[in-house]
């Protein structure tokens, strides 16, 4: 199994390397070259399996030579031991033909512990083989940063670094990144938004003799890895609903476009998807995309789902890049465009879009009409992100089932939660000392140069002057 980038111009690397790597060099993302496809038969044998079962059939073929079965099974096992729901990603019924599936039983209460969790367990087996350390750096509109850091954290291979804006994740959040003291944990309040993070990021990937001086590793949604552990619950959801013998529609709360990728992955392998439904809060680049053909970058506005408050998706140059016929040169080109504010889709790619993927948005007083109406209605409490779901969702109601990604605790957001319902979405009790734990933060400039020093001195590599 091979991985090529969007862009066309990067090497092509194994599994691993691409799993390692992170961002292509030429600044496109790692895609496989052929995505492999299950038979009916074989999705239908997926039915009544453990998830970690069905985490193994899915993602076996694309991780090639890197790992034995064994190997990859006890990954697997590891990854998901520390979830609080023996399904791991539970189904609840919000009403006729309408499901939630709750993927917030994760040690810090979002989905993207899903992806982290695997990660981690990869890169510990992966490095130690080799006998590397690297450094990880990230960017995090919240969730990603503390998923990343419940990970890595204690890992003697591994560095991790977590850039998040200053003032603009919320306490929970904060505190789920703040709060461990394991020396290889660095989080870094930056001032500026999460865009400014995230092009910080790209910035010191960019610089290639920063990148390979302090071996910098990435696991921001554009790893590969991370939407390949995404693809799973898709299937064991579907599975579970009477797929193959019937299509299922998905709504997912979208951002970088990383969860709702790992969707069209799952379509491609052969997952009978009907409807594939982008749901955006007020910041709806991805929902003008879709009803206008334009990609243009307006300024992010903080909404009450912040981990979806994103004006560049990275994970949209994926589809972009099947859209144009895997031409990595007309996806570079856009990506050059976008640096002046956007870019017009082309008729032929906006179809094939179209045919993939429909799309809705909610303001901030849909999303809170919506948390009150589903806990009024079915006594479920969603968080801000799960609400958006569910209302576009109710948007989009068909013949096929629909699953509605739950993509973090409400627990997460309680603000939001208890203004909307008047009740407070209490931690799990393995949580409840969070308020408590001492806090280690870095306040740091949005400066690439005074970024770099940082982790050149914290990693012992800087070069004494
Ligand atoms: C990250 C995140 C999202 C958006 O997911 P993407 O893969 O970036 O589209 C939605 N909801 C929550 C709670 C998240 O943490």
């Amino acid at each position: 199994m091979r991985y090529i980038s969007t862009r066309g111009d990067a090497p092509v690397l194994s599994f691993e390397d691409a799993m390692l790597t992170g961002l292509a060099r030429d600044g496109g993302l790692y895609v496989p070259e052929t995505v492999p496809t299950m038979s009916k038969a074989e999705i239908a044998a997926l039915a009544g399996l453990s998830y970690e079962e069905i985490a193994f059939r899915v993602m076996r073929p694309f991780v090639g030579d890197t790992f034995t079965d064994e190997e990859f099974k006890e990954i697997i096992a590891k990854a998901y031991a520390g979830f609080g729901h023996d399904a791991r990603a539970p189904l609840v019924q919000l009403g006729p033909n309408h499901f939630l599936l709750e993927l917030f039983h994760g040690p810090t209460l979002a989905f993207k512990d899903f992806a982290m969790q695997l990660i981690g367990q990869l890169f510990q087996v992966a490095l130690s083989r080799r006998g590397e350390k690297v450094t990880i750096v990230g960017a995090t509109s919240g969730d990603t940063g503390s998923a990343a850091i419940e990970a890595f954290k204690g890992l003697d291979a591994v560095d991790v670094f977590i850039l998040f804006p200053h003032g603009r994740v919320s306490e929970v959040q904060r505190r789920q990144m703040t709060t461990p003291s394991e020396s290889n944990v660095h989080a870094l309040a930056m001032d500026g938004d999460f865009d400014d993070c995230q092009a910080r990021l790209k910035d010191m990937f960019n610089d290639f003799d920063f990148r390979d001086g302090v071996k910098l590793a990435g696991v921001n949604s554009i790893n590969w890895a991370r939407v390949l552990a995404q693809v799973v619950y898709y299937f064991s959801s579907a599975v579970s609903l009477g797929a193959p013998d019937r299509k299922i529609s998905f709504t997912v709360p979208t951002g970088n476009f990383g969860d709702i990728f790992a969707g069209y992955i799952a379509k491609k392998m052969g997952l009978p998807i009907d409807q594939l439904v982008i749901a955006t809060n007020q910041n709806d680049i991805l929902h003008r995309t879709m009803e206008t053909g334009a990609y243009t970058k307006a300024g992010v506005t903080p909404s009450i789902s912040p981990s979806m408050d994103i004006q560049v998706s990275s994970n949209f140059e994926r589809a972009l890049f099947d859209a144009y016929g895997r031409d990595g040169k007309a996806v570079a080109g856009q990506m050059d465009d976008l640096k002046d504010g956007g870019f017009s889709i082309s008729q032929g790619a906006m179809e094939f879009l179209k045919e993939q993927f429909t799309s809705g948005r909610a303001s901030e007083d849909e999303t809170m009409a919506q948390i009150k109406a589903s806990f009024a209605t079915t006594g479920e409490v969603l968080c801000p992100h799960s609400a958006i779901g569910v209302k576009v969702a109710n948007e989009h109601l068909g013949n096929s089932p629909m699953v509605t990604l739950a993509t973090a605790h409400p627990a997460k957001f309680p603000a939001a939660v208890k203004d909307a319902c008047g009740e407070d979405a209490p931690l799990p009790p393995r949580m409840a000392d969070l308020f408590d734990r001492d806090e280690r933060v870095t306040r740091v400039a949005n400066d690439l140069e005074a970024l770099k020093s940082l982790i050149l001195e914290r990693t012992g590599k800087a070069t004494p002057a």
